[in-house]
């Protein structure tokens, strides 16, 4: 059996605080909980006052090419521009990516030793605009991607494997 964790999201509650983003960044600040900036959260709300709605999208896969079709969504007769949902961290836009490395974020519950009752984003969000589920599923459980690797493949793409490799000799010297 396998553990599937669900952030459920009602975006009827969302008030567009957006404390959801600011705990995420700080839990995932180096070190921990010393500076906030949404930039890097691995939630975002789509804010948008004037249409009358608050979307939290949360941080999903990293792809290395854009998508060729694009949607657009029609909520109650407004119009959203493309790829507003859209969960991926992607080259056509700078959403879901670290501001100073440009690496790609995505969500990863929070993982924490011991383990956390609730994600962060959850506990923090005070209009139960986001609430949390587990539940077991037939299947093997998943091999955990490897954070580290998609980050070192996206540099060695970005500035060439020689770049990286020289880096982190030096790196490791200091
Ligand atoms: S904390 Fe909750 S209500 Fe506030 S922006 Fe995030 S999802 Fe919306
Ligand atoms: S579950 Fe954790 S990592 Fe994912 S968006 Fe919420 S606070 Fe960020």
């Amino acid at each position: 059996m396998k553990k599937v964790k669900v952030i459920k999201i009602d975006v009827d509650k969302c008030n567009g605080c957006r404390a959801c983003e600011a705990i995420c960044s700080a839990f995932h600040a180096e070190p921990k909980y010393s500076s906030t900036n949404p930039e890097r959260s691995r939630i975002r709300v789509l804010w948008d006052p004037l249409r009358d709605i608050y979307v939290p999208v949360l941080a999903g896969e990293y792809t290395e090419a854009e998508c060729n079709g694009r949607d657009i969504y029609t909520i109650d007769g407004k119009v959203y521009d493309e790829c507003s949902f859209c969960r991926a961290s992607c080259p056509s836009r700078d959403l879901f990516k670290d501001p100073d490395s440009g690496l790609p974020l995505k969500c990863d519950m929070c993982e924490e030793e011991p383990p956390l009752p609730e994600p962060l984003c959850v506990q923090w969000c005070l209009s139960d605009a986001l609430t949390y589920e587990e539940r077991e599923e037939e299947g093997e459980e998943e091999e955990k991607t490897d954070e580290m690797e998609i980050g070192l493949e996206s540099l060695v793409k970005k500035h060439g494997a020689k770049a990286v490799k020289d880096t982190l000799a030096r790196l490791a010297k200091e």
